[in-house]
């Protein structure tokens, strides 16, 4: 007898977004709020910010474990972001999740997203929007943690992504955090 439809395995998610649009916030307050939602920890070469945490925003590493990691075909895609680091996600606990029946979510950047897409087709694909340019303007310059040079390294990154919208199977706008991730939420349940 073949299961009722709400127990058929929910999909993978790809959240991906212009540099800025609030990726990292909607996914905190995601881990938050809907813990019942499995979210993949990144690895990544770049140094911790203030208040991240190893194992749970990123596995921190460095150049010779993320080479390792590559080398294993551990990751499900990575990529060079804004020309200063790689990040990838670990292949294992991705399926493991999906095959928990877990409603699983990774949030990658574009590239990222394009090598998910080609290994698996079935996911979905959200893109995450900014209000206007000029918002994500905004809010690329008000973050302030980064320098001149690094944050017009940021906004040409920023154009190429917004360019990439019609790529995606939806679009959610970031209006607020809390309405962009029920949105989210409703689509992962759909
Ligand atoms: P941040 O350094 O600000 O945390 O993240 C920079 C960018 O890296 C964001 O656009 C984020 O989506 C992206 N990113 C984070 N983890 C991954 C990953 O595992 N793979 C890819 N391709 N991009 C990632």
């Amino acid at each position: 007898m073949s299961e009722p439809a709400a127990a058929t395995p929910t999909r993978l998610t790809v959240l991906a977004g212009p540099t800025a649009v609030g990726k990292g916030t909607v996914t905190a307050w995601l881990r938050e709020h809907h813990p019942e939602v499995w979210i993949s920890v990144s690895a990544t070469t770049r140094k911790p910010r203030p208040g991240e945490v190893d194992g749970v925003h990123y596995h921190f590493v460095d150049d010779a474990e993320f080479d390792r990691m590559v080398a294993a075909d551990d990751l499900l895609e990575w990529a060079v972001v804004h020309k200063l680091a790689r990040y990838g996600t670990p292949r294992g606990p991705v399926l493991e999740a999906l095959e928990q029946g877990r409603s699983a979510l990774l949030e990658i950047d574009l590239q990222g997203a394009r090598q998910v897409r080609e290994r698996m087709p079935e996911a979905r694909f959200v893109f995450l929007a900014p209000p206007s340019w000029d918002e994500l303007v905004r809010r690329l310059v008000g973050r302030g943690t980064e320098d001149e040079a690094e944050r017009e390294r940021r906004l040409d990154t920023a154009r190429a992504e917004m360019a990439a919208e019609p790529e995606f199977d939806v679009t959610v706008v970031n209006h607020t955090i809390p309405a962009a991730v029920e949105e989210l939420v409703e689509l992962m349940r759909s």
